[in-house]
């Protein structure tokens, strides 16, 4: 499974793996530290990604959108 991840800042779509998950990252566009929601915050959204054929895209604020 991959988790995208949206840079609060300039909007660019990060792909990573799930082990990116609950850490702080840097955007390798803009260089803005934020922040990868938990797993735990992520499991919710597991019936999501199944209808989202293996990727869930989360935002800061752990929203999860298939
Ligand atoms: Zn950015």
């Amino acid at each position: 499974m991959k988790l995208l991840a949206g840079c609060p800042n300039c909007g660019r779509t990060l792909h990573l793996s799930l082990s990116a998950a609950d850490r702080r990252l840097a955007c390798p566009a803009c260089g803005r530290m934020f922040k990868v929601p938990n797993l735990e915050d992520l499991q919710k959204a597991l019936s999501v990604a199944d209808a989202a054929k293996g990727e869930i895209y989360v935002d800061e604020n752990g929203n999860v959108y298939g």
